[in-house]
C-alpha cells in the first residue's frame, strides 16, 4: 500500500522551509547583483552555485535528472528553463533567472525577470520591463490572494484578473503548459497551482500548504515549444517572456513568503496583506 503523504504539512516542517528559503533568496540576490551587460548566462550560474555551497545546501535543479546547473537563465523569447551557456547579456535583454536550494531536506524555489542595463533602444526596453512589471505585479496579487482564500484555484484566478487589468491593448499570453506546485520534501509536490482561472476550485487552502507560485506570462501568444536542447520552452511567435515565482507558507498566524527576506511585507502592503512570520 502506498500512503500519499498529506498536502499539508505541520507547523514543524513549515519551520524547517525558512532556512532552505532564504538561501534560494539569497542565491538569486548574488545572481542579481552580477547583472550587466557581457556577463555570461554560465558565470550567474557559478555564483548561485558557490552561494547555495558555502550555506551548506545543495542546488535542487541539479537534482532534477538530466540538468547539470544551478540556474535556469531564459533570454528574450525564451521564457523558461533555458540553460546558462557562455554568450555574453546585452543591453536590452530580458532575462528570467530560476534557483533554488534544499537544505537539511526541504526546499525553497524562487525566480525573477530583470532587463539587462545599458544602452538599447527604449522602444525595445518599455515594453519588456512593463512585461516583467506585470508578471511580478501578477504573482503578489496572487499571493495576496492566497492569503484570503478558502480554496487554491482563487490564487490563478487573481493572477489572471491582474494580467487582464495590467497588460496593454491586445493582453499578454499566460503559458497553460507550465504551473506552479507545492513544494516540501521535494521541490515539485502536489498540487498544481494555476495561473489562471480554472472550473474546479482545488483543493482547501489552511494551515499546513506550501506553494510555489510562479507566473509565465508572454508579450504575444502563449504557445510555446521546447528546443533542441530539450529544456528550453520559448513562445512560437518570438515574442518576449516573464517568470516571477515565490515559495510561500500558509500557517496558523498568516503567510510568510519564504523566499522573500521580508516575508513578502513590502510588495504585499498595496493588496493590505501582513505577512505573518512563521513561529
Ligand atoms: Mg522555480
Ligand atoms: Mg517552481
Amino acid at each position: 500500500m502506498v500512503l500519499r503523504s498529506s498536502i499539508y504539512k505541520k507547523p514543524a516542517q513549515l519551520r524547517s522551509m525558512v532556512e532552505p528559503g532564504l538561501i534560494t533568496a539569497d542565491a538569486l540576490d548574488a545572481v542579481r547583483s552580477m547583472i550587466e551587460p557581457g556577463v555570461t548566462t554560465l558565470e550567474l550560474d557559478a555564483a548561485a552555485s558557490a552561494l547555495i555551497s558555502a550555506r551548506g545546501a545543495k542546488s535542487n535543479f541539479q537534482m532534477v535528472r538530466g540538468y547539470r546547473h544551478t540556474i535556469c537563465a531564459s533570454v528574450n523569447e525564451q521564457v523558461v528553463h533555458g540553460i546558462p551557456n557562455d554568450r555574453p547579456l546585452r543591453p536590452g535583454d530580458i532575462l528570467s533567472i530560476d534557483a533554488g536550494a534544499e537544505f537539511r531536506g526541504w526546499n525553497g524555489d524562487s525566480a525573477f525577470t530583470v532587463i539587462v542595463p545599458g544602452d538599447a533602444p527604449a522602444d525595445l526596453v518599455a515594453p519588456r520591463q512593463r512585461l516583467s512589471d506585470v508578471t511580478a505585479g501578477s504573482l503578489w496579487a496572487g499571493i495576496a490572494a492566497l492569503s484570503r482564500a478558502t480554496h487554491l484555484a482563487e490564487v490563478g484566478a487573481a493572477i489572471e484578473q491582474y494580467i487582464q487589468d495590467n497588460a496593454p491593448e491586445g493582453g499578454y499570453g499566460i503559458l497553460r503548459d507550465y504551473v506552479g506546485h507545492g513544494i516540501g520534501r521535494k521541490m515539485h509536490e502536489s498540487p498544481s497551482i494555476f495561473n489562471y482561472a480554472v472550473a474546479d476550485r482545488g483543493p482547501e487552502v489552511r494551515p499546513g500548504l506550501a506553494v510555489a507560485i510562479e507566473p509565465m506570462v508572454v508579450i504575444g501568444d502563449q504557445e510555446t515549444f521546447t528546443e533542441d536542447d530539450g529544456w528550453t520552452v520559448s513562445t512560437v511567435d518570438g515574442t518576449a517572456g516573464s517568470h516571477w515565482e515565490h515559495s510561500v507558507a500558509v500557517h496558523d498566524g498568516g503567510i510568510w513568503v519564504l523566499t522573500a527576506h521580508d516575508g513578502g511585507a513590502e510588495k504585499l502592503a498595496p493588496f493590505g496583506v501582513v505577512p505573518k512570520e512563521i513561529d
